[in-house]
């Protein structure tokens, strides 16, 4: 039998970890058992579904990569299915009009909760008959839940889990206004759409015995269920805004690759051995839900960054460039005004966490800059190091070639010159010619920044030391 997967997610906001990490993994059980995956959006609550969410909703699995093989299916689109399958339970007695005004089913849960009982439908409207049923009075569409029995199942993750029918009451399928409810469309859908395993966040386990109920109901093959644990903040709580990013685009802004949020979101609650790095093809080769963990996950910032810095290290460069260029427009770099970017890059991917810091780096090698970092300045730019500006960018300023070694003993001859130490020559050049006081190897960042940008800003370093002496 083929493998159906789905992700079915009500488009009320952005694409967030816990949805993509739900996502990621309905799709790598379909792509590790050469199934199908689907898109279905569930948008029948018209109030909370916005167009917006659903462009953010696929933007998020658009740049994770997880493509679907059919959807998106919109849930409005169906509603004429969903009115059969309520019109074939009603003809078959597997669900009924329900008359119970709101005043009376408040008063039965008020009475119900006074007496501690657990809130439930009562039954009242399951046995009407005749004359009893005025489809013209407003009404509700019940479904008729056994009232023998249990519901078992076996949960991919959690295990067995039995729930005795007299727990479950007699569910709204459809509203006042014939619009249909959740459990139920979910319902629908996944019979139509053949799915052969639903993975989707435990907060709808107390739903899954209602839905096989239907299911039975339909005579419709109940799919296997997985319902993974849910993600926790660093502090133990569940994962919120409170936490920082929980929005998968909001990544992509903040500088990760779409690569090292798949790596991360895969063992946040998912293992193989005690393996951490997992390429796209080694997730669909070893995924095994079998092995989600029954406990939640505790989401780590700091692992995250450590896998964004390990793939900004290892990936290769057309893999990062699409990425990375995003950053650099937003920091308006264009890569013509400056030094080969395949030269450069495996000496700043060593030295940052996130694109964004990637972008920022770079930018003094292809960006005029008119101020120094304040704190680089202070510590850097003293009227010590006047002296050694001066002879050094004479020096440089007489170069007949502009490349690593002539940069070096230009510098050397200065620092021989003054009798001072390394440091003292090049720490202050470095602030000058970056602007800051972090760079690679002071030949080589010499070099990237290219000759009249070295000159120019080695002359701005002077004029603000001479400022700050005036100053006092
Ligand atoms: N639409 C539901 C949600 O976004 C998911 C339903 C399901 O996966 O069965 O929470």
């Amino acid at each position: 039998m083929t493998v159906i997967t789905r992700f079915a997610p009500s488009p009320t906001g952005d694409l967030h970890i816990g949805g993509a990490r739900t996502a990621l993994y309905s799709w790598l059980h379909a792509r590790s058992k050469g199934g199908k995956f689907v898109l279905r959006i569930e948008d029948t609550d018209l109030e909370r579904s916005t167009p917006e969410a659903v462009q953010a909703i696929m933007d998020g699995m658009n740049w994770l990569e997880l493509d679907w093989d059919d959807g998106p299916i919109f849930q409005t689109d169906r509603f004429g299915r969903y009115k059969e399958v309520i019109n074939q339970l009603l003809a078959e007695q597997k669900a009924y009009p329900c008359f119970c005004s709101r005043e009376r089913l408040d008063t039965l849960r008020e009475q119900q909760m006074a007496n501690k009982q657990k809130p439930r439908y009562d039954g009242r409207c399951r046995n009407l008959t005749g004359s009893q049923i005025d489809l013209e009075q407003d009404h509700v569409i019940r479904f008729k839940n056994p009232q023998q029995g249990a519901v078992s199942f076996n949960d991919v993750v959690k295990g067995k889990i039995t729930i005795a029918n007299k727990e479950l009451d007699d569910l709204i399928i459809a509203r006042t206004d014939g619009s249909p409810t959740y459990n139920f469309t979910v319902v629908v859908d996944d019979m139509d759409m053949g799915i052969t395993q639903v993975i989707r966040g435990d907060d709808h386990i107390n739903n899954t015995p209602r839905q096989i109920n239907i299911f039975m109901a339909l005579a419709a093959k109940v799919p296997d269920y997985g319902h993974v644990p849910m993600i926790l903040g660093d502090d133990g709580k569940k994962l919120s805004k409170r936490h920082g990013a929980v929005s998968v685009i909001q990544y992509r802004d903040d500088g990760y690759l779409p690569q090292a949020v798949l790596n991360y979101l895969v063992r946040l609650g998912w293992s193989h051995g005690d393996q951490e790095i997992f390429s796209r093809d080694e997730m669909i080769a070893l995924f095994d839900v079998n092995h989600i963990n029954k406990a939640p996950s505790a989401f780590n910032t700091e692992k995250l960054n450590w896998l964004n810095q390990h793939y900004i290290k290892v990936s290769p460069i057309d893999e990062i460039m699409p990425h990375l260029n995003w950053h650099l427009d937003k920091q308006a770099i264009n890569l013509a005004d400056g030094p080969d970017i395949a030269e450069i890059l495996p000496e700043f991917a060593e030295r940052v966490q996130t694109l964004s810091d990637l972008a920022m780096v770079l930018k003094p090698y292809y960006c005029d800059f008119d101020s120094f970092d304040p704190k680089a300045a202070k510590k850097h730019l003293r009227p010590a190091a006047k002296e050694a500006l001066i002879l050094v960018r004479q020096k440089l300023s007489a170069l007949e070639v502009w490349n690593s070694d002539a940069i070096q003993s230009a510098i050397n001859q200065t620092a021989e010159e003054l009798s001072i130490g390394m440091g003292k020559v090049g720490m202050p050049l470095r602030v000058a010619v970056t602007g800051a006081g972090m760079s690679p190897a002071i030949d080589l960042t010499l070099k990237w920044v290219g000759v009249t940008r070295c000159l120019a800003r080695i002359s701005m370093a002077i004029e603000f030391i001479q400022a700050r002496e005036q100053a006092g």
